[in-house]
């Protein structure tokens, strides 16, 4: 791919690295304080909400690459869009992973 005629897809495609690459090191991070005992309640509601939000992103950035043609169901775009969306619904909202993290924030403030 030329730099100069598909500069706008490379910023996307940019994007969409930066936030796997960022999604992929919470879970990481995340995973080892479960693995090593240590509590995790507030990394685990901000890992829910990160990857959640970050999925969506990047499926939404596919779609706008593909275009009109990734509405279609010709291409898998459209039904991974339609669960990248589930994920900020299912096994808790981001509204309720948000709730989570302000208590825990705010425990922490108070302590
Ligand atoms: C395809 C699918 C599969 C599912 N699979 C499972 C499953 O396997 N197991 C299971 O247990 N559940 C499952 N669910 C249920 C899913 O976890 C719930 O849909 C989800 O927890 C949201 O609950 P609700 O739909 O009752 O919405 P509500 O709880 O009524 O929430 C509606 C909206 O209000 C917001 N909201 C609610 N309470 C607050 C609050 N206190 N503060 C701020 N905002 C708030 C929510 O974020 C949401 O945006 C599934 C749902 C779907 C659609």
């Amino acid at each position: 791919m030329s730099d100069d005629r598909f500069e706008g897809v490379s910023f996307m495609l940019a994007e969409m690295y930066a936030s796997l690459d960022a999604a992929r090191q919470v879970v990481y991070r995340t995973a080892e304080m479960v693995d090593a005992g240590v509590p995790a309640q507030r990394e685990s509601a901000v890992t829910k909400l990160f990857v959640a939000e970050a999925v969506w992103r990047i499926v939404d950035h596919a779609m706008q690459v593909l275009r009109g043609i990734g509405y279609t169901t010709d291409f898998p775009v459209q039904a991974i869009f339609r669960s990248a969306r589930l994920m900020r619904i299912e096994a808790g909202s981001d509204e309720i992973m948000e709730f989570l993290i302000a208590r825990e924030v705010l425990k922490e403030m108070k302590s």
